[in-house]
């Protein structure tokens, strides 16, 4: 292990460092080298939209285990047979 955290999901990253993070697939080599300074208040704007991003996913999946955790699993959806159409609605 590196002693560098992804600047989006603060996973510690593997030595040597991928190109994209593992994780959440930032682009991990981009962050390390010298952005130009035309670009980097667009980095920057794409870096804070990325960690927004990452915690909604986060809090998403969160909510997901309380969910599964409350509820019983769903039931399992029923088999259509083929020989078994479904009649076409009637439409205005
Ligand atoms: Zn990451």
């Amino acid at each position: 292990m590196s002693t560098i955290n992804c600047p989006v999901c603060e996973k510690n990253l593997p030595d040597p460092l991928p190109s994209f993070c593992e994780q959440c697939a930032w682009e991990v080599l981009l962050f390390l080298e010298e952005i130009p300074g035309d670009i980097e208040k667009e980095y920057h704007q794409r870096l804070e939209r990325a960690k927004r991003n990452w915690q909604e996913l986060l809090r998403l999946k969160e909510l997901e285990k309380k969910l599964a955790a409350t509820q019983t699993p769903p039931p399992k959806p029923q088999e259509i047979r083929p020989n078994q159409k479904r009649r076409r609605q009637n439409r205005p």
